[in-house]
């Protein structure tokens, strides 16, 4: 398969920096190709500022997601945006790989999201019905391909989990697993976390490479986090709420969004809510 690991941490010689270089060494043993963004090294800009599209006039007012589209359309993004969106577009599987910070990722990595999902590209995709609502969630320009997250914490398993005070892991990374992966289609599948690693011996190191190794030796067959599809029937348009029958009354949080409740009868027909 082809591989683009997308890689932020601003140190080579950090734990995250010797993760990645088992990745890589795994992967191209594995007979993966590769390819790497190492974001601090290639020195990204992470703002979106009018800098992104060229073609707007110097005194345009400058309105993001029309002057993206409008950028996309034209094939007129910047080098640097277009270069990422190739690699994304040659790859089988993405990996986006970064130590959490502040409960998320780091900010050149939202940058490099920010920029490279182009209106068209990753967002904006496919045409709004009363059957549809774009191609998005499960659909869009990446479906077919797969992505997982690499992620180091420096917090106990403990604390991200089902009754921990940092709230469930499942939870915190959801807006980058359905909220950035799945959104554009990719399968997303189930993200390796290594925690408290701020105090890791070389034991702790060799258990967790190991762990990643054993991972990404699986890459193609994993079974992707089984998320709801947006236009497969369980949530009604346009409110885009999941179907009552789908979840118990009351019921809220971001499981509801995970097709896990098989064998639920479910009514794939195609439903369309009422006009208000
Ligand atoms: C701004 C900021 C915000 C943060 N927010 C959060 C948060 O919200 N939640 C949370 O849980 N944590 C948080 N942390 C902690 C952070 O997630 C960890 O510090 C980070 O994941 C550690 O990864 P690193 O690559 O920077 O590790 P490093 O600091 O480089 O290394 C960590 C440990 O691994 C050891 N190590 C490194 N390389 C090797 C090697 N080759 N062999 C053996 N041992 C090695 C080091 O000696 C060190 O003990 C935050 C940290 C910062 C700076």
């Amino acid at each position: 398969m082809k591989v683009l690991l997308v890689y932020a941490h601003p140190e080579p010689r950090s734990l995250n920096g010797a993760l990645r270089d088992e990745a890589l060494k795994e992967l191209e043993a594995l007979g993966h190709e590769v390819q790497m963004s190492d974001l601090y090294a290639m020195g990204w800009k992470s703002e979106v500022d009018r800098a992104d599209f060229p073609p707007l006039a110097p005194d345009a007012q400058l309105m993001v997601a029309q002057a993206s589209s409008e950028a996309f359309a034209a094939g007129a993004l910047t080098e640097d945006v277009k270069a990422e969106q190739e690699k994304m577009l040659w790859a089988d599987v993405l990996i986006l790989q970064f130590p959490l910070w502040w409960f998320s990722m780091p900010a050149i990595l939202k940058g490099w999201v920010d920029r490279v999902y182009a209106y068209g590209f990753g967002y904006g995709v496919g045409e709004h019905s009363d059957q549809r609502w774009g191609d998005r969630y499960g659909e869009g320009v990446l479906a077919g391909k797969r992505a997982m997250l690499i992620v180091t914490a420096g917090g106990w398993e403990e604390h991200y989990s089902d009754r921990g005070i940092n709230g469930p892991i499942d939870d915190l990374l959801f807006p980058i697993n359905h909220g950035i992966l799945y959104y554009p289609g990719y399968d997303v599948l189930p993200p390796f976390v290594a925690y408290k690693v701020d105090r890791l011996d070389q034991r702790g190191f060799d258990e967790v490479a190991s762990r990643l190794r054993k991972r990404l030796q699986t890459l193609a067959t994993t079974s992707p986090i089984p998320y709801r599809r947006q236009n497969g029937g369980d949530y009604l348009i346009p409110s885009m709420r999941l179907r009552p029958e789908l979840a118990p009354p009351g019921a809220t949080g971001f499981a509801l969004h995970l097709d896990s409740q098989e064998p639920i009868a479910k009514a794939r027909h195609k439903c369309v809510e009422p006009a208000e």
